[in-house]
């Protein structure tokens, strides 16, 4: 081994290590930061490794890929706002996974004659999982920002014709990984692909696309390792291994989260019927006067704060800490309970609190704070609705039954900051509305909390 190559695995793996650190670190709040910084640390690391080991087209071309690159990465960063994260990272999958796909076909139209069958197999798996996570990605973008309908697109005989492209798609697969002279098989592999990721994407609605992300992320991750195995790169095959499994588990967690099987979010076309889903709601939603939601939060001795997508739709954030912090110093014992899947990704209300300084300590997770809310004198809902819905307790025909809740329904007051009478995700009525012990208080989350906190200063 030259000692260029030596080097350049030794700093694969400090890649690999720094990867690994990246994520461990990831999986709190408070490490979470540190945990981005080890992971572009690992990432320059590699950049370095496979420079100093002279894998490279010519220098110009890394250049001029670095440079544009790091702008537009930087350009996005700061200019994407945290609402939009979502579309934002399926965009980061497709880019990711059209690379991958890009290079799988450059190494075909080079060295496929000579490539072992391993490594054509290898190849095959990376163009085939990077053209569709690609096109795959890009609906789901396109849904997430609006720009292509978000409901569930759902036609007779969808299933039956998914089935044939992807049955042509592996069919044209095995065929160029026996023979790689017949290229119509491996053209026609790349276009079946790039169709399954549209047709596997359009059923399921925008509000399941998190879920759907972090699949294509994991087949994103696949590509990648199946890329290292083609270019014989094995800082490609650990990152990419990394990848394609936390995005896995991460997708198992939301599902789990929500009480939905992985199956149900990609072939349920769950938004579409839900008109018809039964529900223990009825009577009347009773209003609370902005000055008698001031005194109750004033003279409580214990608050808790529930955000949810209405949090981040209004921006309330700063609104919602001003509130707490203003409470606090009257002697208020405030908290925020964090349902796992409040919002539209993972961690959506940690990192909308953790923008607006709101102390990790101040966060409980649901099995922590459910026991608290019959001690709680109020509990403020801020634009929440499924994770607090009592019918996915108390109503097995619910469609949400057995989705694990925010118990708040056993406060002894509930405040209900929404709108208007907006469904949640799951566009079910919710029983937490009609409650004696609920009061709603209209209005914007942001506009509202800002009146609250001049109310209470009077208060
Ligand atoms: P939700 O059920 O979607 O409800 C959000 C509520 O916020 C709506 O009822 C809406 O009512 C209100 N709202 C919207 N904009 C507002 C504003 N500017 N000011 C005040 N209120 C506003 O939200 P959630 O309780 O957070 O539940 C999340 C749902 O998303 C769950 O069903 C979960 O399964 C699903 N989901 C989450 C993830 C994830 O990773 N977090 C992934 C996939 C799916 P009005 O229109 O009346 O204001």
């Amino acid at each position: 081994m030259s000692p260029a190559t030596l080097l350049m695995e030794a700093t694969y793996l400090v890649a690999s290590i720094l990867f690994i650190l990246g994520l461990k670190a990831m999986s709190h709040p408070d490490t979470a930061r540190r945990g981005m910084f080890y992971a572009e640390a690992g990432m320059a690391a590699a950049i370095i490794g496979t420079l100093i080991g002279q894998h490279i087209v010519t220098w110009v071309w890394i250049v001029a890929g670095l440079l544009l690159g790091s702008a537009i990465g930087a350009w996005m960063g700061i200019t994407v706002p945290m609402t939009a994260m979502p579309q934002r990272t399926a965009l980061s999958h497709a880019f990711g996974a059209m690379a991958a796909a890009l290079v799988g076909i450059a190494e075909f139209n080079v060295h496929a004659a000579e490539m072992s069958v391993f490594t054509r197999g290898a190849l095959g798996f990376e163009v085939m999982l990077g053209a569709l996570t690609t096109t795959g990605s890009l609906i789901a973008a396109g849904k997430l920002q609006g720009v292509i309908k978000g409901t569930p697109v759902q036609f007779k005989g969808q299933q039956v014709l998914n089935a044939l492209i992807g049955l042509g798609m592996v069919g044209c697969f095995v065929t160029f990984w026996i023979n790689p002279a017949i290229l119509v098989a491996f053209y026609t592999m790349v276009g079946l692909a790039l169709a399954f990721g549209v047709m596997m994407v359009i059923p399921i609605g925008s509000a399941d696309m998190p879920v759907v992300m972090s699949l294509l992320n994991s087949y994103a991750g696949l590509a990648a390792t199946a890329t290292g195995f083609v270019l014989g790169n094995n800082v490609l095959i650990i990152a990419g291994t990394l990848d394609g499994f936390s995005g896995l588990i991460l997708s198992i967690l939301m599902c789990k989260a929500m009480n939905r099987s992985i199956t149900n979010v990609l072939f349920g076309g769950f938004g579409a019927t839900v008109a018809e889903a039964s529900s223990n709601a009825g009577g009347t939603m009773r209003e609370i006067p902005l000055d008698d939601a001031a005194i109750q939060l004033a003279y409580a001795k214990r608050v808790i704060f529930v955000p949810g997508y209405g949090l981040a739709t209004a921006q309330a954030q700063h609104a919602v800490r001003e509130l707490a912090e203003l409470l606090e110093e009257r002697g208020v014992t405030v908290k925020y309970a964090i349902h796992p899947v409040a919002g539209r990704m993972p961690g959506h209300m940690n990192v909308l609190l953790a923008e607006a300084n709101v102390p990790y300590s101040a966060l409980y997770e649901m099995d922590q704070i459910n026991p608290e809310f019959p001690e709680t004198d109020v509990v403020v809902v801020i634009g929440a609705n499924d994770v607090v819905n009592p019918d996915a307790r108390d109503n097995p025909k619910s469609l949400i039954a057995g989705m694990p809740i925010l118990e708040v329904d056993l406060a002894k007051s509930v405040i209900v900051l929404k709108r208007g009478q907006g469904r949640g995700f799951s566009g079910l009525e919710n029983p937490l509305f009609f409650k004696e012990r609920t009061r709603m208080l209209y209005g914007d989350a942001k506009g509202t909390l800002n009146l609250l906190v001049k109310a209470v200063e009077q208060s």
